[in-house]
């Protein structure tokens, strides 16, 4: 006869939520820079340089909604957004970035500066622009670690639109993280659609491919309540706050961010800068969060750092 010990581990088993177990995450301290702990970031969204705009060097970020104050100004080559990429990344302790580009030659580049900081994705502005064999490849190879941004939503085309459905199988069948723009706001190209970005949208997606380690841009900016469902039915999603961080007014972003904490989500929302040729946007990202008062300490640092980890699967080594 069973114990009742045992009864009641089964009982628990049988409620455990179906996410993995965490995997250790002791947080390093980077250093103590006088009084002040420094704690590391992870930046779930970057772009190597490209832009899917003409930018002109020097010109300021974009910003929401117009009429507005743009700040900023954009970096002239890929070179310079590389090099104050990283001198930003030392600045704020950014340990890891998932970065993206369609130019994969470039990605390689970026890889190579810093090859323990950056994690590769390919970036995605049209299903058949990137050949999918050579994304297996990459993917079998080791030289690619995700897909996306998948950005079709700037062409207008939705994510569950069947010309997207081999990315997903292949990332999936690689295992690998997908970062997708599916939300309400876009860069002012023509062929953006605002219809093509509602997160409900994601749903033919994640039925059709339950182990797909998919995050949403902007957690679906501003479609909240679609978000907060999506996130509710399907436990295996997660989200990034990247571009709101800087391109909406900050009010704005921490009453969405506020929102999505308080429904019980603060665990599954990761930071991301999407510094596009803007990397003084990566420190404007992090104030941001550091400045939202209604979050503890705890809730900054799950944002910050350990929801990627989880996310990510990141054992010790590979943050050393
Ligand atoms: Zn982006």
């Amino acid at each position: 006869m069973r114990s009742l010990t045992t009864l009641a581990a089964l009982a628990l088993l049988a409620c455990a939520p179906s996410e993995p177990p965490a995997l250790p995450d002791p947080e390093p301290l980077l250093e103590q820079e006088g009084a002040v702990e420094v704690r590391p970031v992870i930046d779930m969204h970057m772009h190597a340089h490209e832009v899917p705009l003409p930018i002109t060097e020097g010109g300021p970020a974009p910003c929401l909604p117009a009429p507005c104050e743009p700040r900023g100004e954009a970096t002239g080559t890929p070179e310079a957004s590389l090099q104050q990429t990283l001198k930003a990344m030392d600045e704020h302790h950014i340990v890891k970035a998932f970065v993206s580009t369609g130019d994969l030659d470039l990605l390689d580049t970026w890889v190579e500066a810093a090859p323990n900081r950056f994690m590769a994705g390919s970036a995605i502005w049209r299903p058949g622009e990137v050949p999918l064999e050579e994304l297996k490849e990459r993917l079998a190879d080791g030289r690619l670690h995700g897909m996306g941004e998948i950005a079709a939503q700037l062409a207008g085309i939705p994510p569950n639109d069947p010309s997207l459905d081999p990315y997903f199988s292949l990332a999936e069948a690689y295992d690998v993280p997908v970062l997708i723009h599916t939300e309400g706001i876009g860069p002012p190209v023509p062929t953006f659609r605002v219809q093509a970005g509602s997160p409900l949208l994601l749903e033919d997606v994640l039925v059709a491919h339950p182990k797909l380690r998919l995050y949403v841009e902007n957690a679906g900016y501003p479609f909240l309540d679609d978000m907060i469902a999506m996130m509710y039915q399907y436990p295996q999603l997660y989200a990034d706050v990247s571009t709101i961080t800087w391109i909406i007014p900050r009010q704005a972003f921490h009453r969405y961010l506020r929102e999505l904490v308080e429904a019980g989500l603060g665990k599954r929302l990761m930071f991301g800068s999407d510094q596009m040729r803007w990397p003084e946007m990566i420190g404007e990202g992090i104030a941001s969060i550091e400045t939202a008062d209604f979050l503890t300490e705890e809730q900054k640092r799950d944002i910050l750092y350990h929801n990627a980890v989880r996310f990510l699967r990141l054992e010790p080594r590979d943050l050393e």
